[in-house]
Parts: C-alpha cells; structure tokens; sequence
C-alpha cells in the first residue's frame, strides 16, 4: 500500500482526517480511489448497543468491475461477540480484503454482511466503524505530541485516561523516557520511534476508543523478538472481552485464537481450533511445518 504521506496532502484533506485515524486508516489512498470502493452507503440503522456480532453469508467479491476475477469466494462465518478469530493463509488469499469488507470499504458482489443481525447496507457505516479500532503493521503517526497521537482514540479523554491508555499499552515506560513525555513531538518533524514503539501507540489509542470490534492485521509481525513479546503482551490485555479478528502470517501470535480459518485464494479451506487443525494433515499442518 501507497505510505500516506506520499499522497498528496489534498487528498488527505479531502477524505478528512478521519481516514487517518481508527477503522478509516485501514484504507489506503491508493485503495480509495479504486472503482470497487463504496462511496455512498445509504444506511442509517445505529446499532445503540452493539454486540459485536459479524455475519459474512455467502460472501463472494471481486476487486475488478467485470467481476471477472473472484477474490472472495462464496465465504460464511458468523464470529460471535467476544470470539477471537484468526484468518491466515498464503500473502494474497484474501485475508485483508475480508477485513476491507467487514468494514464496509467494499461492498459483496454476491451474499453479505451482517452486523449484530442487520444488513451492513441498513448500516449507518460511520457509527459502525466508530465501534472498531484496528493495530495494523504500519501505524501511522500524526504529526503532534504523543497525547495527540494517542487521544485521536477518543477526542475527549482526559489526560489521565490517555495515561492509564499507554499504561495498559506497555507504552508508558518508553513515553516517561522520552525528552517531554507525553509532550514530545512524533511525526515528521519530531522524534522517530521504532515501530515497537509506534505499535503500542496504536494500540494505546485503540484501547482509548474501547473498541467492541478489535481487528489486527499483521500487527506484530514487522517486530524484534523483545518489542513483539511486549505488544502481544499489550494485545492480548487490548483483545479481552472484545470480538478479535486477527490475520497472521506468524503462526505463533494466533495461539491463543479461539477459532482459526485458513484461506486460499479467498477460500476458506479448513477452520477449527489450533489444537484441532494441528492435529489433522492439510493447509494449517503445512503453514506450521513451514514455520518451524
Ligand atoms: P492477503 O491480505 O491475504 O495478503 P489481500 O486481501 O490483500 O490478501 O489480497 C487478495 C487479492 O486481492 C490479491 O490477489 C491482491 O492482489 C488483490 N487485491 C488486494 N487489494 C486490491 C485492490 N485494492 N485492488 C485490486 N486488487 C487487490
Ligand atoms: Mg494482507
């Protein structure tokens, strides 16, 4: 994907900063200027207290207009509220369109999406996504202090609960550290920070949004060993009691999945737990051998 700051600064202005920020970040520049992207969802339904169900029935996609080349196939899953479920499978499966499209960026071009029951199309897709944070493996930062950064989460937070956020984000130790703390400058023109660091920023910030829709997409796999222990560490406080959907190449950060779908070419090819895919010969059994 096409870094943001490449794109130039119109655009950014132009789909607001809120596509920068929580579930909008997710979609590239590049990403929204494609045919395929749904500019107008015309529902209006607020789930008031949303469980955090998703419902994909019969979900087929295609990327190009001809809807020649199917990048979904025929998919059905419901992931419980409070369900941690993982999607690996080979670079080019699927995995993150399936999230691109729970988020409503794309629409099916057969079957669909079901939030807590309702159609994604009776959505009102803003509020919707305002329910779901992701950590992703590039997070951006803004340029502004790290409580700007973090508060991005939840605009209103007080300064206290953006601490309590980096405590619980294994971030607090680092941010104390730095020159100004909380005050200090990321982005373009201040400090830079390791991609640990920017990780457990973002997950900080999620965490402040309180999320009932936790998505993480390769959150930890651009890590050194040490800086990946304490973000899963983060993770896993940040995945509690919230519907998770993770995509993983590294099959050691799903372990604790309570249910595990593997793709291929956007189809689902074998799902179960990780005791019960390991168990049995197939696509999870070849991944894990690959890895170890
Ligand atoms: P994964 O996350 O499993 O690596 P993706 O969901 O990113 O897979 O991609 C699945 C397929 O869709 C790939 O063949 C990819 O090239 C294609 N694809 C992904 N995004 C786009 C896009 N915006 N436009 C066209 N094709 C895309
Ligand atoms: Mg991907």
């Amino acid at each position: 994907a096409l870094p943001v700051c490449l794109a130039p600064v119109n655009m950014i202005t132009q789909f607001s900063m809120q596509y920068l920020l929580g579930a909008e970040s997710y979609k590239s520049i590049k990403e929204l200027m494609d045919s395929a992207y749904v500019e107008q969802w015309q529902g209006k339904r607020v789930l008031e207290a949303m469980r955090g169900e998703v419902e994909f029935r019969n979900v087929s996609f295609a990327y190009d207009k001809e809807k020649e080349h199917r990048t979904i196939r025929n998919f059905s899953t419901v992931i419980r509220p409070g369900e941690h479920v993982a999607f690996v499978g080979p670079s080019g499966s699927g995995k993150s369109t399936m999230v691109s499209l729970m988020l409503g960026f794309y629409a099916p071009i057969d079957g669909e999406i079901l939030v807590d029951g309702v159609p994604q199309s009776e959505l009102a897709i803003r509020e919707f996504r305002q329910e779901c944070a992701i950590v992703m493996q590039d997070n951006l930062l803004l340029s502004g202090t790290i409580l700007d950064n973090i508060r991005f989460g939840r605009p209103l937070a007080t300064e206290e609960e953006v601490r309590e956020a980096a405590q619980h984000a294994s971030a607090l130790e680092f941010i104390e550290e730095l020159p100004e703390g909380f005050q200090t400058k990321v982005g373009e023109r201040g400090v830079s920070l390791s991609g640990g660091q920017r990780q457990r920023i973002a997950i900080a910030r999620a965490l402040l949004r309180n999320p009932k829709i936790l998505i993480l997409d390769e959150a930890t796999s651009a890590l050194d060993y040490e800086s990946e222990k304490s973000v899963q560490a983060a993770i896993d406080y940040l995945a509690k009691g919230r519907t998770t959907i993770t995509i993983a190449h590294r099959l050691s950060t799903i372990r604790s999945a309570d249910r595990i779908i593997v793709l291929r070419a956007g189809e689902c090819i074998s799902e179960g737990s990780w005791d019960e895919l390991a168990e049995q010969e197939g696509a999870f059994k070849d991944l894990l051998d690959a890895q170890k």
